[in-house]
């Protein structure tokens, strides 16, 4: 049947796409907003929080981009601890807008420090922000974010996550880690086609978007909220990415969140002892391996580029390569969403048969 096991898009169970071929609705009409109400308090439950939650109808980045013209002003000092690709272009695009950025960067591969970061908030006054990426998915490697919000939260600092590629699979309570601002995109664990990030907002956010000056319009939080209350977008939404949703999320809160966390770490657990199996060795600081996307590193000969063209014709099994300086370096296989052990046992078994043919 072939697998799509990039870290996103991943994989949509039948139910999904059957409502992504229903007929279209009027996204100012009754039925679309009580849908919209549904799915917003649905996606609370799994964010595990009371705040506010919006759609919006772009992928990750666009939620990331609101997280931070909602709440900044060009020239605000922020602290940003980037550990792999993502996290790079989080910190750009708060540059981009005119925030001076500070970062605090750890190797790619390895974590990020709280006590480093804890460090740099002691010694730069009048920081207003930490930006993190909670599941950096270009190395593989899950930050203790935990730990991180705790030391944000002594120096009474925003937080902004990039959870694209964690809520929703890892353990992610919103509300109990003082997240301010945390964003996701709907093509990662959530099991539906891309098209929306969906991003929830505290009252400490809320004022600091009083106050924020960066040009927003778009990705208004004001404006989604001031719809939301009667049931819309202020823009027409991704609708059949809403009926997606609807359909997923009913799957995800049958699962229930605890057993959808436990299996994403059977999952992950199964593709970091397969692929050790195999003689290969992980990316990622162990320590802090991720339970959706494991980043696996290549023994110099390893021709990457044919590995993944062979498991793609041959097993019709679809991996990803490394980003950016990891090109060559590393191949990365996405567990999250639709997956269970099975799977990556036949990815396991046709990385046995692939890897003698291309150089290990
Ligand atoms: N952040 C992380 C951790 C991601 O994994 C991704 C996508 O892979 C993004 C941000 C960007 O999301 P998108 O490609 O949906 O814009």
């Amino acid at each position: 049947m072939g697998q799509l096991r990039v870290p996103g898009p991943t994989p949509c169970p039948p139910e999904v796409l059957q409502a992504l071929s229903w007929q279209m609705i009027n996204h100012r009409g009754p039925e679309f907003g009580k849908m919209i109400h549904d799915v917003t308090a649905k996606l609370k439950q799994i964010f595990q929080t009371k705040k506010d939650l919006y759609l919006l109808t772009c992928s990750g980045t666009g939620g990331l981009e609101a997280a931070i013209v909602n709440t900044l002003s060009p020239g605000d000092k922020v602290l940003a601890a980037p550990v792999g690709a993502f996290g790079e272009r989080f910190t750009s695009m708060a540059e981009v807008f005119g925030a001076e950025v500070i970062p605090v960067r750890a190797e790619w591969g390895k974590a990020a420090d709280p006590d480093e970061i804890r460090r740099a908030l002691q010694k730069e006054p009048g920081i207003k922000a930490v930006l993190v990426t909670h599941n950096e998915t270009s190395t593989g490697v899950t930050n203790d974010l935990a730990a991180i919000s705790a030391v944000v939260k002594e120096f009474d600092k925003l937080l902004l996550v990039d959870a694209v590629s964690s809520i929703g699979s890892i353990d992610l309570p919103v509300d109990k880690w003082h997240c301010d601002v945390t964003v996701t995109g709907s093509q990662k664990g959530w099991m539906v086609p891309p098209g929306m990030a969906m991003v929830s907002v505290s009252q400490e956010a809320w004022q600091a978007h009083a106050k924020a000056k960066m040009p927003r319009f778009n990705w208004d939080f004001a404006r989604a909220q001031k719809y939301l209350e009667i049931g819309q977008t202020p823009w027409t939404p991704a609708v059949s990415i809403v009926f997606a949703l609807s359909v997923a999320l009913d799957m995800m809160l049958k699962e229930g969140l605890s057993n959808i966390f436990d299996r994403h770490a059977r999952v992950g657990k199964a593709a970091r002892e397969g692929v050790k199996s195999l003689g290969l060795s992980l990316f990622a600081d162990e320590r802090y391996a991720s339970n959706t996307v494991t980043a696996v590193s290549v023994k110099d000969g390893l021709d990457v580029k044919e590995m993944l063209r062979i498991l793609r014709e041959e097993y019709q099994i679809v991996l990803a390569g490394g980003q950016q300086s990891l090109q060559g370096k590393i191949f990365r296989i996405g567990h999250l969403g639709l997956i269970t052990e099975d799977d990556i046992k036949e990815i396991i078994s046709a990385l046995k048969e692939v890897l003698p043919r291309v150089g290990a």
